[in-house]
Formats: structure tokens, C-alpha cells, sequence
């Protein structure tokens, strides 16, 4: 037998491990060092009262046989996909409930969904961005070509001369904090259809923004139907990080090499998935009613805050900064010339603060370090006055 000999082309994922390894020795050989980690992409805060009330009632349901529920349908319940319908029609965007797949996240679909594409496409990721889009083409031997996000576009690459097949989009972007606006979506979505390329639409992100004109999906953008797939979660939106249950959206016009990918996704989807617990899907409906909506809003507000503390500090410091405002990440310009694990090593071992490198999401990330706005208002204030002082 052989194994997928494409494996042996990853690069050794040891970001994540290595920043635990290094605050773990830290602390260590400094026990009284209170360290604060503002290196998570997780949330912090608790599932809101409406989901907690939903899913508790789905619990009690499923213990009485009148209300038991077995397998559900692949492409998750009705009741989700309605609510997720009208939360898309409330920013302008008419969907139809088979166009939209409940998922168990956002991660799972971002590699799932390469099974409906051929190994031959190129695929265009920016640099730095979440390591999964990468990693997931390479384990299908796929061509991968990056795209420079930096200083100079703002962290926000656009489309080039050169002809790929599959654009993956991050906007509110990890880690850079970095969001498209209209135009530059525009141009985007331009270009795909120019090139009968498909974009991969990560908007894992997109409850954190907080301007109108922004757009929260790329369906708010015309002709996006023909030439994009959106992949959502409700991971960050309401704090299903534990929870997991996410959407992939995949429009009936959405045509390729003849083949029409939303029934090749409903195929795949049918054979390979058995749909999430209807415990979880109660509690994500509750997420898009209005009461859920106002608490998930509330959480997303206390992050929020956390961020403008962090620029407001950095500001002060004079550390030049990418996101914080649309975003729960804050990308840091690591000062004096330093590289990401030396910057890192002195927010660890002077402020007893914990980063991410940002070498860890491309080479572009070099010189540069992620904070996140997961953590409590008082930890994110006692670590800014650190710093500040
Ligand atoms: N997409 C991006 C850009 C992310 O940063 C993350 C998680 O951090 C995900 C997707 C995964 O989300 P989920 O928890 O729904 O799998």
C-alpha cells in the first residue's frame, strides 16, 4: 500500500506548541509572574442565555419519545436554515434555504469543500493568513501560489495578471485584522468571473464588523452568486468554539466545468456527513433570534473594547498596528527591527504578556506578532498598563 506521499511536502506545524512550550518554562522559573495570554483565537466569554435556554429544551426533548430525534436531515434542520435565510435577507442577500449547508465549523468545510474541486486547480491564498487553507491543498498535492499581504496593500492583496482557479478570502482577516472593503471585493469577484475561478469566502470574522459600509458577506456583492462559495461560523459570532456549528453557503448558480457545485456539495455532503447534533442547531437558531442576537452583540461589543484598549496603547507606544477595529486580532509592527520570536520572548519575559508570532501565518508575518481581544476587560487593561508604564 502506499500513503498520500503529498503529506510529506507539510511544513511542521509547531506555532502553537512552541508559544505553550515557551510560557510554560516561563513560568516555571518565574511562578510569581502573572501571565496574561492574549495569544488565543478563542473566545473567553460564555454561550448567551437564549442559546443556554434553546438547548436546554432540546435536551429535554430528545429524553421524551414524542420529541426524540434520530438522524436529521445532512444538510441541517429547516428551523436553522430559515433563520440563517433571514439573517442573510437583513444584510440585502436573498438566499434559498437549500442553498446553505449547516456544518459542525468552519474549519471542517474549509478542507471538506476541496473535495468537490480538481487536483489540477491553482489556488491563490494570501500570506499571512489561518494555515489551514494552505495545509489543506497541499495533503490534495494542489498548486498552491501566495499572495503578498503586507504594509504597503494594507495587508489586502489584490488580483494580478496571472490566471488561478480557486481564491481563498479571509475578510475580517486572521491574523491580520485587515477587511475588504466593497471595491476591493468588487474587483475580486471581477476577476473570477473573468477567469471562471471560484473564491473561497471566509467570513468566520464577520460579526465583528462594525461599519454599514463594510461588506459582511461577499453575496453583497453582485455576480457573487456565479463565482463564490461563503463559509461562516458561529464560533466567534456567539462563542461556539466548544459548541461548533458553522454554514457553508453554496449557490444554485453557481456553475463550473458544466457541473453545478451546490449539488455536488449536497453529494458529497449526503455520502460523507451525517449533519450536526440537533441540540446544537437549536442553540445556533437561537443565536439568529433577536434576543439571542442583542447577547451574542454584547459579547462581540466586550471584545471589541478589549481591542481599542490594545490600539489605544499601542497608539501611545507609537507601535504602528494592522486591525483591532473590525477584528478581534491586533497585528503588531514589532518594534526596533525585532523578528516575531524576539518580540514574542520580550512581551513574554518583561510584561509577562503572551503573543503569536506572526511568522506562524506566512512568511509575510515575519516582524510581526498577533494579540488577540479573547480575554477579560481587566486582564486586557492590566496588560496595556504594563506596557504603557
Ligand atoms: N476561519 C478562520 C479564518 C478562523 O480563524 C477560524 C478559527 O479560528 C476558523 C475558520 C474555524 O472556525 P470554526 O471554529 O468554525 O471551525
Amino acid at each position: 500500500m502506499k500513503v498520500n506521499g503529498h503529506f510529506s511536502n507539510l511544513a511542521t506545524s509547531y506555532l502553537f506548541t512552541e508559544v505553550a512550550r515557551r510560557q510554560r518554562e516561563y513560568t516555571a522559573a518565574h511562578p510569581d509572574a502573572e501571565t496574561i495570554r492574549l495569544s488565543i483565537g478563542d473566545v473567553t466569554r460564555p454561550l448567551v442565555p437564549a442559546v443556554i435556554d434553546a438547548m436546554t429544551k432540546a435536551v429535554a426533548e430528545m429524553g421524551k419519545a414524542e420529541t426524540f430525534r434520530g438522524y436529521g436531515d445532512e444538510q441541517g434542520y429547516g428551523f436553522l436554515r430559515d433563520a440563517i435565510v433571514k439573517y442573510y435577507a437583513g444584510k440585502g442577500v436573498e438566499l434559498a434555504p437549500d442553498e446553505i449547508f449547516i456544518s459542525d465549523g468552519a474549519k471542517s468545510d474549509v478542507g471538506n469543500i476541496l473535495n468537490i474541486f480538481s487536483t489540477d486547480n491553482i489556488v491563490a491564498v494570501p500570506d499571512p493568513v489561518y494555515p489551514v487553507y494552505v495545509d489543506t491543498n497541499i495533503m490534495d498535492g494542489r498548486k498552491v501560489l501566495l499572495l503578498d499581504a503586507n504594509a504597503e496593500n494594507g495587508f489586502l492583496p489584490m488580483p494580478g495578471e496571472e490566471h488561478v482557479d480557486i481564491i481563498y478570502i479571509c475578510s475580517p482577516n486572521n491574523p491580520t485584522g485587515a477587511v475588504y472593503n466593497r471595491e476591493q471585493l468588487t474587483a475580486w469577484v471581477d476577476y473570477a468571473l473573468a477567469h471562471d475561478a471560484v473564491i473561497l469566502f471566509d467570513a468566520a470574522y464577520e460579526a465583528f464588523i462594525n461599519d454599514p459600509a463594510l461588506p459582511t458577506s461577499i453575496y453583497q456583492i453582485p455576480g457573487a452568486e456565479k463565482c463564490a462559495i461563503e463559509l461562516c461560523s458561529l464560533s466567534k459570532t456567539a462563542g461556539f468554539t466548544g459548541t461548533r456549528c458553522g454554514y457553508t453557503i453554496v449557490p444554485k448558480a453557481l456553475v463550473k466545468d458544466g457541473a453545478s457545485l451546490n449539488a455536488m456539495w449536497l453529494r458529497r455532503q449526503t455520502t460523507k456527513f451525517n449533519g450536526v447534533p440537533y441540540i446544537v442547531q437549536r442553540g445556533a437558531e437561537a443565536v439568529f433570534t433577536p434576543e439571542g442576537m442583542a447577547q451574542c452583540k454584547e459579547n462581540i461589543a466586550h471584545y471589541r473594547e478589549n481591542a481599542k484598549v490594545m490600539g489605544a496603547a499601542f497608539d501611545k507606544l507609537g507601535i504602528s498596528y494592522c486591525g483591532g477595529v473590525h477584528s478581534p486580532y491586533i497585528w503588531l509592527h514589532c518594534p526596533d527591527g525585532m523578528t516575531s520570536w524576539e518580540y514574542f520572548d520580550v512581551l513574554l519575559e518583561q510584561y509577562h504578556i503572551v503573543g503569536t508570532p506572526g511568522s506562524g501565518f506566512g512568511k509575510n508575518g515575519e516582524g510581526y506578532l498577533r494579540l488577540t481581544a479573547f480575554n477579560t476587560a481587566e486582564n486586557t487593561k492590566k496588560a496595556m498598563e504594563r506596557l504603557t508604564k
